[in-house]
């Protein structure tokens, strides 16, 4: 029972140590692996992306804000504006020629004395400090700066971001005498960010300087309103919102999934440009590996606990075999035993004194096996030791022979005695209550009886006892059947 409990003792720590082991490397890779490709994402992919547009950007940016430059200092529209805007043909044509030539959407020229906002299509209206749509004039007539971008989106055709470059126009002394410009679509913009969302699954939008999504690509879902009322990115709005021309990193949580996002504004377009990625996608695969580690582990736990219980085992049946004894029981194993079985025949026959042996086998033991466990067993096959022992003599010797088997050699002992005795054993076995912790079995078992015959061998002696045995189990079990050395003799 010690040994046992022991080995038990083995088992569980090295399951401990091999669990314990496995589950730490495997979750410390999970989480290291994770970190790499989260980093990965929020320091590079995602600025990357971040730079890359917004280069896009200003390359565009840039072809407008030198046509309207070009147009603030040519001494035509000065001169035109100054002399008293007489001829609107002479301004419409040349509108005309500017927006055909770089092929803008409009261009325009506001002036200052008259407050007529002329375009490529001739006087369109008056300016007035009271429209709201004309506000842009009255901010570019008083600011420091020579020109400034306005960017809107074509709300028709949501693919369409137009940029109007509001230039000041001033005479040959430097006074403010209108403002000029054009307006072009920003038509490659769309094309980036679509190809950015549909190659690397990236969103991109863009917010006005107060939040308020303004574009995003076509392939986005459609997403408006301001970045404060939109599930998840809402928890970071105000860090979004920090006019910050290097990108923020930044991570929020939506519908269990975790979405890494790079904010920049663009001072150019007064705009935030934000790029945010989905890692679950990009998380997958090492979860996958984390799920086979797990089994792999498992498994290889399995094995080894397997492997050592087997090691245990023929450790200690080794150990049982040197010793000699059985340590479930406490008898005679089966090696030591054949000596003494061999002595016992070498014995009787110098002596010519009777020798017989019984062997019995318990009857449907794999079912208390099946029906109680294995350790109720164990502590059936020790009970019926000791019954066994206390039936016979001292000088007789119980050997537990194999499993559930046992076998007894009865020195000077002939037949009738022997087939008594086997009736003895039988009846005390099949009398006895076995206490498990639930409830009493009883049990039976089936003997076969053999007494040795001159100059037999053991061998041959042995096998009419199991042959009685075998007979007693086929005629039914718990019963005494007796190997008759004139039956023996016939069928040899
Ligand atoms: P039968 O009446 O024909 O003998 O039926 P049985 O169920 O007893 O059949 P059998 O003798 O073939 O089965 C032996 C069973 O005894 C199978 C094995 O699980 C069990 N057994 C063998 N050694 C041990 C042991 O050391 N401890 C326990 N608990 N069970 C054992
Ligand atoms: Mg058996
Ligand atoms: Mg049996």
């Amino acid at each position: 029972m010690r040994l046992f409990s022991e080995k038990y003792r083995l088992l569980t720590w090295l399951s401990i140590l091999l669990i314990g082991g496995f589950l730490t490397t495997i979750v410390t890779s999970y989480i290291v692996s994770r970190n790499a490709i989260r980093q990965n994402v929020v320091e590079q992919a995602l600025p990357l992306t971040s730079d890359n547009i917004y280069s896009e950007i200003q390359k565009d940016i840039l072809r407008p804000i030198f046509i309207s430059s070009l147009m603030a200092s040519d001494t035509f529209l000065r001169d035109w504006i100054i002399v008293g805007e007489t001829d609107i043909t002479q301004i419409t044509r040349y509108l005309k020629e500017v927006k055909d030539k770089y092929n803008t959407i409009t261009s325009f020229l506001v002036s200052e004395n008259t407050q007529h906002y002329y375009h490529a299509g001739g006087l369109l209206k008056t300016v007035s400090k009271d429209e709201p749509r004309d506000t842009w004039f009255y901010r570019v007539r008083d600011m420091q700066p020579e020109y400034e971008t306005n960017v809107d989106i074509d709300m028709a055709n949501r693919d369409a971001m137009t940029i109007f470059i509001n230039h000041r126009v001033l005479d040959y002394d430097g006074n403010f005498i209108g403002a000029t410009g054009v307006g072009l679509t920003l038509d490659t913009m769309t094309d980036i960010l679509d190809s950015y969302q549909k190659r690397f699954h990236r969103n991109i939008y863009f917010t006005d300087a107060k939040g308020e999504i303004k574009m995003t690509g076509k392939s986005m879902q459609d997403i408006h309103g301001p970045i404060a009322k939109l599930p998840g990115v809402s928890a970071i709005a105000k860090d979004i919102l920090n006019r910050d021309v290097r990108p923020t990193q930044l991570e929020y949580q939506h519908n269990g999934a975790t979405i890494l996002m790079s904010s920049r504004f663009i001072p150019e377009l007064d705009w935030y440009l934000l790029v945010e990625q989905d890692i679950t996608d990009d998380v997958r695969p090492i979860e996958r590996v984390f799920v086979i580690n797990i089994i792999v582990s498992a498994v290889a736990t399995l094995l080894i606990l397997a492997l050592t219980l087997f090691a245990v085992n023929r450790y200690q049946r080794r150990l049982e075999q040197i010793a000699g004894t059985d340590t479930l029981t406490g008898l005679l194993n089966r090696q030591a035993f054949e000596i003494v079985f061999q002595q016992a025949i070498l014995d009787s026959e110098r002596r010519r004194i009777p020798l017989s042996a019984i062997l019995f086998d318990i009857d449907f033991f794999k079912m208390v096996n099946d029906n109680h466990g294995h350790l109720a067993g164990d502590r059936i096959l020790q009970s019926i030791a000791a019954i066994t022992k206390n039936a016979v003599r001292e000088s007789d010797i119980v050997t537990r022979w194999g499993g559930e088997e046992f076998l007894v050699l009865l020195k000077d002992c002939p037949l009738e005695q022997a087939t008594a005795l086997a009736e003895k054993i039988r009846s005390m076995i099949a009398g006895h209550d076995f206490e498990l912790p639930a409830s009493a079995l009883h049990l039976t078992v089936s003997l076969g009886v053999a007494e040795y015959a001159y100059r037999e061998t053991w061998l041959s002696f042995f096998g009419r006892a199991d042959t009685a045995l075998y007979q007693a189990k086929s005629e039914g079990r718990n019963r005494v059947i007796v190997s008759r050395p004139e039956a023996t003799t016939d069928a040899q």
